[in-house]
């Protein structure tokens, strides 16, 4: 349920501070203290899961519908232009609290952090892409 070490869970159970935006049973949704953004928020479940592959499938589906309503009212009423929903799993990906959490980004025509997604892509010849095809598929 909750993860004494974790930095999320705290903020949760309101023994550290957060800006919080929404709060219902299952989520608490809090601004980024990093903001790469202006409105950068984090949808937080209330029960402590790692990542992606911890959370249940019907948490996830919870957070995906929250995360519509979300981007919708931030839109609205921020007026962005458009947004990112990110998600880290690991720290390989970039994840740095480990306590599952979705990033609503918003973007804005000539915002000071443009690039911040931005990455270069890697060449893979015909057969590997074959390859990895086939791997991925029966999921
Ligand atoms: P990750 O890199 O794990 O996907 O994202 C973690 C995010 O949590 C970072 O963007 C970071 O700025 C944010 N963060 C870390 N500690 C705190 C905190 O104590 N309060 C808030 N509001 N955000 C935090
Ligand atoms: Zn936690």
């Amino acid at each position: 349920m909750r993860d004494e070490n974790c930095i999320f869970c705290k903020i949760i159970a309101g023994e550290i501070p957060s800006k919080t935006i929404y709060e219902d049973e299952d989520f608490k949704v809090i601004l980024d203290a990093n903001p790469a953004s202006k409105g950068h928020a984090l949808i937080l479940p209330k029960e402590h899961f790692a990542n992606i592959y911890e959370i249940s499938e019907e948490m996830l589906s919870k957070a995906a519908r929250l995360a519509k309503r979300l981007a919708e009212h931030m839109t609205k009423v921020l007026e962005c232009d458009g947004l990112n929903l990110l998600q880290n799993n690991g720290e390989v990906a970039g994840q740095t609290v480990f306590h599952f959490h979705m990033h609503l980004i918003p973007r804005y025509e000539g915002m000071k952090n443009k690039d911040l997604l931005n990455w270069t892509h890697e060449d893979f010849t015909e057969e590997e892409q074959e390859e990895i095809c086939q791997k991925l598929r029966n999921c």
